[in-house]
């Protein structure tokens, strides 16, 4: 016991006594802070006080930074909402890449009949040394057919997929290197012009609210004046309250933050929906270059908080909120795909087996099985 703990606490010998060992063990019990602890048997007047106080578990956190900057990191971000709303711009302009340069435009004939497409860009960012996988995925012909009952379930089954995906390969051999194409924030585009949700943005958001982090995001901002913006928001807010529509809930504050983060993150959350501007130009405004829209009255600053909220936007995205939108994805969505996923498979595994364990040229039970194995089908188990 003496050798262990002149190992752990790098005392040495002649400072151990059986009654500072005695000690140990009541102070143990009592949970004594360790720091006190070793000090109580080294003795103030030890030989090496630095080692004295310092175990080395402090130096976990560092070790988790250095793991994790050495895998990188992954983000998948969907951008959803009627096109030519801004999307592929914004998205340009958050993360200062062009993600669409080949992109097709389809003329007005061509959308009459179009289904909603899911289409993905995958870059690979590298800022200070952190390497993020960056995946956007778009749903280009979202809302732009002429009847757009049920256009959102293209949309579902791609998140679905991805789900299902990942349970596979959670649930295989190689689990190691399972690569995590879920889907973990959702941009909701709301056009600037109606005066409030329109049945398509409920459905939509509706349809995905449990499948996915929706964050709404108020299009084309400079086309309201900001009273206008504020009147906007607040009825939207209103009308998300109303229908039960469920978006991305920002988690709260610590008490013991300090006082500036819980300001930013009180105006975060007061803030939605975002109402955000893009563009790819950039301008010279205020003897400055600066990423704007430059129209015959004037300049409109993306980075300008008193324009929008993109600066808002970006940090909630990429600076506070990234890690916690990978979690609720991961830990609140997923975790019920797979909950419901295994309830199907057990309820399947009981049919079946009370079914085959019978008469099996029973017409009725026969019915059963076909049945089963239409369960089995649809939810591709
Ligand atoms: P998407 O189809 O939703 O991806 O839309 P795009 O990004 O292709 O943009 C469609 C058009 O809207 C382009 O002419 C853009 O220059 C313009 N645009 C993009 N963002 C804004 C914005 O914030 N304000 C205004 N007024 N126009 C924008």
């Amino acid at each position: 016991l003496i050798s262990f703990l002149e190992e752990m606490w790098c005392c040495s010998p002649s400072s151990i006594t059986s009654s500072s060992v005695k000690t140990v063990f009541v102070n143990k019990r009592v949970k004594m802070d360790p720091k006190k602890l070793i000090k109580h048997i080294v003795g103030t007047n030890g030989s090496h006080p630095a080692e004295k106080d310092y175990v080395g578990f402090a130096t976990l956190p560092n070790q988790v930074h250095r793991k994790s900057v050495k895998k990188g990191f992954d983000f998948t971000l969907m951008v959803a909402g009627e096109s030519g709303l801004g999307k592929s711009t914004l998205v340009n302009s958050l993360f200062l890449t062009d993600l669409h340069k080949d992109r097709k435009l389809l003329n007005a004939e061509e959308r009459i009949n179009q289904t909603v497409e899911i289409t993905k860009h995958t870059v690979d960012i590298e800022e200070k040394g952190v390497k993020l996988k960056l995946t956007i995925v778009d749903t280009p012909g979202f809302g732009d057919a002429v009847n757009n009952s049920e256009c959102w379930r293209a949309v579902t089954d791609y998140i679905n997929l991805q789900f299902e995906q990942y349970f596979r390969d959670e649930s295989g051999l190689n689990r190691k290197n399972i690569q995590d194409n879920r889907v973990h924030c959702c941009l909701y585009f709301i056009p600037p012009f109606g005066h409030g949700l329109r049945p398509v943005d409920i459905e939509f958001m509706k349809a995905l609210q449990d499948k996915v982090n929706v964050v709404p995001l108020i299009a084309k901002a400079d086309c309201l004046t900001p009273s206008e913006i504020k009147k906007l928001k607040e009825r939207l807010r209103e009308e998300i309250d109303k229908y039960g529509i469920k978006i991305y809930q920002f988690p709260d504050c610590d008490s013991d933050e300090d006082e500036e983060l819980k300001r930013q993150d009180k105006e975060l959350k007061e803030s939605i929906p975002f109402a955000v501007i893009g563009s790819n130009t950039v301008v010279e405004a205020r003897g400055q270059r600066v990423r704007g829209r430059l129209y015959p009255w004037g300049i409109v600053e993306v980075e300008n908080p008193s324009h929008c909220d993109f600066v808002k936007l970006r940090t909630f995205l990429i600076r506070t909120h990234m890690h916690d939108l990978k979690d609720i994805t991961s830990d609140c969505h997923y975790e019920n795909y797979r909950a419901q996923c295994i309830q199907t498979m057990t309820r399947c595994v009981c049919v079946c087996v009370c079914v085959w364990q019978d008469d099996v040229y029973d017409l009725h039970k026969l019915k059963h099985k076909s049945d089963i194995l239409t369960m089995f089908a649809a939810q591709r188990v």
